[in-house]
């Protein structure tokens, strides 16, 4: 119990350690008298804000236009094209059903890709000044001369350790933030963020991937996946369909419906791409790793301090005060 509470202390410390601590003259700025600024207008990072800051965007969120359009317009084309030889040709609810339900699922893929774009990946605000190394209990310990890293305010230890379930974790202070950044979190040099339980900036949604889209992001990477082996699915049909109705061999039913023939290697090409990517991804949710660290650390199952096991229950142990260390 006591140990429990010591933890929760030393996360708490942490915590408040990691974001950003607003003094009075800091609000002052920003509830500064006269026009009173929002936090977004005195946005430092690379994000675009809409609808007066209530949608945070990526700075290359125009990349938005090429992805919708590369979802939107082969499932136009699979209506214009396919939908009246599917209708006629199948038993008439079930062609109406199949067509019908392409345009549907590609919209729930874009409402899905906004999302993820539209939405705060995890950003912790920055801090207005670097934290004081003689409030901090975890740098108490080391002198006051302490030189900093290159660059950085004296005094402020470059990184820090950490014990996560037996394994030591470095935190390391963002000299751009003024902060030191918790556990899984890495500055996007895109966006100019620190992002929590960063996965990498993605440049097809023009938004970094993070804590708080990263599960917008995987339902819209597989069902892009579903998209496209729906399409490819029924353009077979199609193209079979043509074969059957007059005799006649592959190649003349491709000539008969040439869209159906490219849009059977589009969604093979880009199923490869969607799928191969959720297949990673769920790789990457079962043994709770990001992007980030699978490139950066490759852990491997015995070394992720994160990997729950089987027990999706369980919790991160952090180390206790005496295990927790400040060692460079
Ligand atoms: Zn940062
Ligand atoms: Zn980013």
């Amino acid at each position: 119990m006591r140990n429990n509470d010591m933890a929760r202390t030393q996360h708490e410390r942490m915590h408040a350690n990691a974001l950003p601590q607003h003094s009075d003259s800091d609000r002052r700025i920003i509830d500064a008298p006269g026009p009173s600024l929002l936090l977004y207008q005195v946005w430092k990072g690379n994000n675009k804000f809409c609808f007066n800051g209530r949608i945070i965007l990526g700075p290359d969120s125009r990349s938005l236009f090429l992805t919708v359009s590369l979802i939107v317009v082969p499932v136009i084309l699979f209506c214009a094209f396919l939908s009246q030889g599917l209708i006629h040709q199948l038993p008439l609810y079930t062609g109406i059903l199949i067509v019908a339900l392409c345009p549907v699922l590609a919209v729930y893929v874009v409402i899905l890709l906004l999302i993820t774009s539209a939405r705060d990946p995890g950003i912790i605000p920055r801090s207005l000044h670097p934290p004081e190394p003689e409030d901090d209990g975890y740098v108490s310990s080391i002198s006051s001369d302490w030189p900093g890293s290159q660059n950085g305010p004296p005094g402020i230890p470059p990184t820090k350790e950490v014990i996560i379930n037996g394994v030591i974790v470095k935190t390391k202070y963002c000299q751009t933030c003024m902060l030191y950044r918790p556990p899984r979190c890495s500055h996007c040099s895109i966006c100019n963020n620190c992002v929590e339980r960063f996965d990498h900036h993605c440049p097809w949604v023009g938004q970094c991937i993070g804590k708080r889209n990263y599960r917008f992001f995987f339902m819209f990477v597989s069902s892009t996946t579903v998209l496209c082996l729906y399409v490819f699915a029924f353009c077979w049909v199609n193209i079979m369909q043509i074969m059957d109705y007059y005799h006649c061999s592959l190649w003349r039913a491709l000539s008969k419906s040439p869209v159906s023939g490219v849009l059977i290697l589009y969604t093979f090409g880009v199923a490869w791409f969607v799928g191969g990517l959720t297949g990673f991804h769920l790789y990457l949710i079962l043994t709770n790793q990001t992007t980030y660290e699978n490139f950066r650390y490759r852990y491997n199952l015995k070394m992720n301090p994160y990997n729950r096991g089987c027990d999706p229950g369980k919790t991160y142990k952090r180390g206790s005060q005496s295990q927790l260390m400040v060692l460079t």
